[in-house]
């Protein structure tokens, strides 16, 4: 006989909490600046992640502070939720309002005092942050080109939204912790505790992802996804998706059999069979996944150390019949959305680069007081995007003057005056907020981006798109591992350069070279830019380049370029 075996610390903590109830309603009103261990674990389903200011830290001293996390399927977020969220973010977080790179909003620096307050006003305009994190279906992303007279793109967002709600958790705790009234909350023990219907009573073994989008605009990174649906689109509808499935970006140097991965494409599957579907795979995931080792709890190792026949027949048994071979529609392309669109109504979008997806007033750059003044004055819905931008829907074209004219008042660059580096770039926050941090990124991003484009500039490759992904550790929470250019933080100050991806998210990057000081970057990546420069074949992005000159011929290739 097998030896039973032993679940993570985490497993145990789900199982005893009462369906993610645990001790939080107590702690929230203990007094204390912060959570336990358990309830810090339990607090991620709620949408919140503890943490504490890591530049602050020494003496034994931490001040705690809370990440608060809205999940927006879509990034679908009217005038009146943005606007809210900004008042939030002023009166209980730090701020700044951080667009995410899965479409979601995130206030930081919410003090244990104000944690209700916040959740309760994120509610009170029917945004949430149930599951926006912990181990169940997070934000469900999606397309968010708001094509107005276009079949596609609504039948999309409908599908997202659909998901999102289907894999939404039951528990009651949620409404019963943040959203009822004083002293009702003291008696969240008493209640019934009823069991998931589709996560039972320990949820997932981690994390789990969806997104949805289109052939030719993987602007979601639909590979990276643990479930992504790619349209299939004949005489303007969606005939069905293409299902992929095992993507997933973290990986931990020190556990050699821990990979980031791109998904694999399953099956083809009509609209009418996306939720039970969806599910299906959910289920095979809570079943099977690993519950010993969250490092390797990911959907992905459940698929490699099955292989994808047996994962499909194992969807298969549970969603009752077989499923069709993919369909051969791929991805062929990318879009950031940014600059002015022709909505398809007579209306206009307008996408609008948000650096690191930060909104701010510092300096020069006031772009909360300019969006500010867009929502309040024009009152239009937006859509978040994942390279943490924000879409301005429905304007009219007689007011694209005025609303230019405020975004350049309020120091916010338009799309025509990016460069394509900025345009493609995306970071995560890291330090001195991220409790996985080993080093800075979004900090230091500004500084990386310059340095580069100064070194693409002298070889006259200004213009060139190289998508640039900077994660402050291997979690790899802004997919640093499928772009052109991939920079993951290792250790204090230093980072590993992967090359070879591609800004259509559809390849993996290879490691190119380790521990590079942060200030080394842009001179270890120059010598590659001159080659690139010199033997690009036509048409061959920097991406492609890399991937077809491959690591080994690469680094000899860059190793006698700087000898001679
Ligand atoms: Fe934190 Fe690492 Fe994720 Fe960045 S990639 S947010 S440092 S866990």
């Amino acid at each position: 006989m097998s030896e039973p075996v032993k679940l993570s610390k985490v497993e145990g903590i789900k199982e005893a909490s009462r369906q993610l109830r645990g001790t939080i309603a107590d702690e929230l009103v203990n007094g204390e600046d912060h959570f336990s261990g358990d309830a810090i674990q339990l607090l991620k389903h709620h949408g919140t992640y503890q943490q504490d200011d890591r530049d602050q830290r020494g003496g034994g001293n931490r001040e705690f502070i809370f990440m608060v996390r809205s999940r927006i399927p879509g990034g679908k977020v009217t005038a009146e939720q943005f606007l809210a969220e900004f008042d939030l973010c002023e009166k209980y977080g730090n701020g700044t309002l951080r667009i995410t790179d899965r479409q979601g909003f995130q206030l930081h620096g919410v003090l244990k005092s104000n944690l209700r307050d916040a959740i309760r006003g994120i509610n009170e305009v029917k945004l949430s942050t149930y599951a926006a994190c912990g181990d169940v279906s997070r934000n469900v992303m999606c397309c968010p080109a708001p094509f107005r007279n276009n079949k596609v793109h609504q039948q999309m967002q409908e599908t997202a939204d659909a998901v999102a709600a289907h894999l939404k958790p039951r528990s009651q705790a949620y409404y019963e912790i943040w959203l009822r009234d004083g002293d009702e909350n003291q008696k969240v023990h008493e209640e019934v505790v009823e069991e998931e219907p589709i996560y039972g009573k320990t949820y997932l073994p981690r994390k789990f992802k969806v997104g949805i989008t289109l052939p030719e605009d993987n602007c979601i990174d639909v590979y990276t996804q643990d479930l992504g649906l790619l349209a299939v689109v004949e005489n303007d509808e969606i005939i069905g998706y293409n299902v992929l499935v095992g993507g997933g970006m973290g990986m931990t140097p020190a556990k050699k059999d821990t990979f980031p991965a791109l998904a694999k494409r399953m099956a083809f599957i009509t609209p009418d069979q996306v939720l039970d579907v969806t599910e299906a795979v959910v289920k095979v995931q809570r079943d099977f996944g690993n519950r010993a080792d969250r490092k390797f709890a990911r959907m992905k190792y459940l698929i490699a150390n099955w292989g994808l026949e047996k994962f499909k027949a194992k969807v298969e048994e549970y969603y009752g019949q077989s499923l069709p071979e993919p369909h051969p529609a791929d991805v062929t392309g990318v879009d950031d959305h940014l600059g002015w669109h022709e909505q398809g109504d007579g209306k206009l979008f307008l996408g609008v680069n948000i650096d690191n997806g930060r909104i701010q007033d510092v300096g020069d750059f006031r772009a909360k007081t300019g969006i500010r003044t867009i929502l309040k004055k024009y009152g239009m819905d937006t859509r978040l995007t994942a390279l943490q931008s924000v879409i301005f829907c429905d304007i009219d074209p007689a007011d694209r003057a005025d609303i230019e004219s405020i975004l350049t008042d309020h120091g916010i660059a338009l799309a025509e005056t990016l460069t394509p580096t900025h345009r493609y770039a995306i970071s995560c926050p890291a330090l001195p907020t991220c409790g996985l941090a080993v080093t800075d990124s979004e900090r230091v991003m500004p500084d990386l981006l310059s340095g580069i484009e100064t070194e693409l500039a002298r070889y006259g490759l200004s213009d060139e798109r190289v998508s640039v992904h900077m994660t402050g550790c291997p979690n790899g929470c802004a997919r640093p591992y499928t772009p052109d250019v991939g920079i993951v933080g290792k250790a204090r100050g230093k980072y590993t350069i992967y090359l070879g991806g591609n800004a259509q998210g559809t390849r993996l990057a290879y490691l190119y070279d380790d521990l590079v000081p942060f200030d080394e970057i842009p001179q270890r990546l120059s010598p590659v830019f001159g080659l690139f420069k010199a033997e690009r074949q036509d048409g061959e992005s920097f991406g492609d380049f890399c991937d077809r000159k491959g690591k080994e011929a690469l680094t000899e290739a860059v190793a006698a370029a700087v000898a001679e």
